[in-house]
């Protein structure tokens, strides 16, 4: 046997395209939360003001908006849900998690047959992927293009792909579901809490996902949030749904949704942690408070000071998310790109590459909206990059950087 001393975890500087940086006052509601069990008042209390705070978030009405106790693919798995085996599906994935994505609903949407023939990578015939190539972004024109000619009942986008940093064309998705008589579904893992948009302008979705450690910021494992139209949940109670605890209708009873309205008392579904519940309520007010085009704002001003400075490395930016840049390193050191990365994550400079082809560098700015902050993660990425062998002038850099944040002071 043995036992193991006490796990130590350095504090790092998560610059990368999530999780982001936690913010203290999130840990503190965790750490600091009483013991208290999932049906206790205040923790009931908890998961019903953060359903409320959630539609503000969300900038939604729809009843059916709460937490899914987990990661962003708890969430997805949720939503995803609606997809039943044989259902025709179309996806248009555009990079690693879309692409992820596309891997659940084929798995979803094959039948027995199809799911045994290859159980790990589906191919169902009821499910047309429509790639488009990483560091593009799905286009409106062709979700149209491509639903006219298909006639799903369900397609599938995500709205700003992370592993290639591009924002999809939510509206001509949306558009195109309406115009097709298509119920969409929409991952928005990486843009709830970061763009400023009101998911209720896009009545062609029906079911959306997000996650805890992005935009929201509440990582110490809370919740992914979800929000279904009414059309979404006819459809699961017309035809069911193959999972307990992802379960539109049954996971949303303990945030006090039951018989589609809001009631005074959970129901129990799931054991919550009270540590969870006080952490992701405090993620919600936090963000609320900043407000949501305040911040929408803020994440565009830093995204832009830290794009000009890459580029003043020689860098090449290929992404258009305000939460992180997606770039290429210069030529010199073309090829470089893992070690660069390994290099510094080794030194706790939370940075990654891209997780499927091409090989890229992507640095993110989740909840560091300072330009101490932006000017600590170029600092730190022009040493990543000096120690490589670029050639440029640090001091040149960051003095471009000194000079974008005074002129907009
Ligand atoms: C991060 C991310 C996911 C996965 O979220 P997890 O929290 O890792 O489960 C899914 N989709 C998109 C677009 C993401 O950015």
């Amino acid at each position: 046997m043995t036992i193991y001393p006490t796990l130590e975890v350095p504090n790092t500087l998560a610059a990368g395209p999530g999780p982001g940086n936690t913010d203290p006052r999130v840990l503190e509601r965790f750490a600091n939360t009483g013991i208290a069990d999932h049906m206790q008042k205040d923790v009931v209390r908890g998961m019903l003001e953060a359903k409320e705070m959630l539609r503000d978030l969300w900038g939604t009405k729809n009843v059916y908006t709460y937490g899914v106790a987990g990661t962003g693919f708890s969430g997805l798995d949720c939503v995803l849900s609606l997809i039943l085996p044989g259902d025709k599906v179309v996806a248009f994935p555009n990079g690693t998690f879309s692409g992820i994505d596309s891997l659940t609903i084929r798995m979803k949407a094959s039948t027995a047959e199809e799911l045994a023939a290859d159980p790990l990578n589906p191919r169902p015939a009821s499910v047309t992927v429509v790639e488009t190539p990483h560091g593009q972004s799905v286009s409106g024109k062709n979700v149209d293009n491509v639903l006219a000619e298909t006639k799903p009942m369900w397609a599938f986008m995500a709205h700003w792909e992370t592993g290639s940093g591009r924002i999809n064309d939510l509206k001509g998705f949306s558009d195109a579901c309406m115009k097709h008589g298509v119920m969409g579904i929409v991952d928005a893992v990486s843009s709830l809490g970061v763009a400023d948009f009101n998911i209720d302008d896009y009545p062609g979705v029906v079911a959306w996902a997000s996650c805890p450690q992005k935009g929201v910021m509440s990582l110490p494992l809370t919740y992914a949030p979800v929000s279904f139209t009414d059309k979404a949940i006819a459809m699961v109670k017309k035809r069911g749904c193959r999972t307990y605890v992802h379960h539109p209708i049954l996971d949303a009873r303990h945030w006090g949704i039951v018989n589609d309205k809001d009631v005074p008392n959970a129901v129990y579904h799931q054991t919550h942690s009270c540590y969870a519940v006080a952490a992701f309520h405090e993620a919600l007010r936090i963000i609320l408070s900043y407000g949501r085009q305040r911040k929408a704002d803020a994440y565009a001003y830093h995204e832009k000071a830290l794009r000009e400075a890459v580029e003043a490395m020689g860098c090449d930016v290929t992404s258009d998310m305000t939460s992180l840049v997606v770039l290429n390193l210069p030529t010199e050191l073309k090829g470089k790109e893992k070690d660069l990365v390994a290099g510094a994550r080794a030194n706790g400079f939370g940075i990654w590459p891209t997780l499927s082809e091409p090989v890229q560098i992507r640095i993110g700015i989740l909840n560091q909206l300072s330009s101490e902050q932006i000017t600590e993660i170029v600092s730190r990425f022009a040493d990543a990059m000096v120690e490589m062998g670029a050639g440029f002038d640090k001091a040149k850099v960051m003095n471009g950087l000194k000079s974008y944040y005074a002129q907009a002071a």
